[in-house]
């Protein structure tokens, strides 16, 4: 169970590859629609919701670095393709008539706006969807570590990983079918038996400040507003 059923302030986080569907690559209109859907659920109940979305279905600065790039160059690379990710979400949710702002932690103020903790806070309690884009702005880090971050700084009270899979698993359970999904797993465990639930840094972030994780998946219809009230399967790291 998670550890209550009414939110009032939450992060959803989501990779850049759960917006390119089944092509292997980019983004999938269709596909972004359906999750904004989703995000309209919850927000039709009065949660304020901040989004965090990685860029992995365009652009990742380690496989740059892999193939010779320089690595902060083809980080900041993998900070513009979360900008991309961030506006067509920011689109298909305005389509569904919900205000939203996207806010870049890096600054190009013809697109987004600038990350300016006190004006995203209203933002939320006017209701709009805070879309944080670009990552934490640094090289090195990734859009997990950007999502616990924001979330400690807006004051959520729960990061919402949506995956492709329903929880913590003690193994792939797409490769192993006896593997075992957790219901809890504490952060140290986590860290400990090395889970992919989020990097290493974003853990201990949220660990140090009491930060609940619940991971599930967002393959299932209506699976984040039903999370949200309890309902279904997933995992809190906590
Ligand atoms: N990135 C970065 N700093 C950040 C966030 C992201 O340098 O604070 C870069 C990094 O190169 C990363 C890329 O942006 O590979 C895309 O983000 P991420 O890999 O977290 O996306 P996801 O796996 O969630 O799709």
């Amino acid at each position: 169970t998670p550890e209550k059923t009414t939110y009032s302030r939450v992060l959803l986080k989501i990779s850049g590859e759960a917006l390119m569907g089944d092509q292997g690559f980019g983004l999938h209109p269709p596909t972004v629609e359906r999750i904004a859907a989703e995000v309209k659920s919850v927000h039709d109940l009065g949660v304020e919701i901040c989004m965090v979305i990685g860029g992995g279905n365009i652009f990742r600065g380690l496989q740059g670095s892999a193939q010779g790039m320089e690595r902060t160059t083809a980080d900041y690379m993998g900070m513009l393709a979360t900008v991309m990710n961030a506006l067509a979400m920011q689109g298909a949710l305005e389509a569904l008539g919900i205000h939203t702002r996207v806010i870049s932690a890096i600054t190009m103020n013809e697109v987004a706006e600038p990350y300016i903790r006190r004006r995203a806070v209203r933002h939320l309690e006017k209701k709009r969807v805070c879309i944080f884009a670009a990552g934490t702005g640094n090289p090195y880090f990734t859009t997990d570590t950007a999502a616990a971050l924001r979330a400690n700084e807006m004051a959520c009270e729960a990061i919402f990983m949506g995956k492709q899979v329903d929880g913590v698993y003690d193994k792939d359970p797409k490769k192993h079918d006896d593997a075992v999904r957790f219901d809890h797993i504490s952060y140290d465990d986590v860290l400990a038996k090395r889970l992919g639930v989020m990097d290493a840094s974003a853990i201990a972030l949220s660990r140090d400040n009491n930060l609940p994780i619940v991971v599930f998946s967002l393959d299932e219809p209506g699976g984040f507003r039903g999370i949200l009230a309890g309902e279904g399967t997933y995992t809190v790291v906590k």
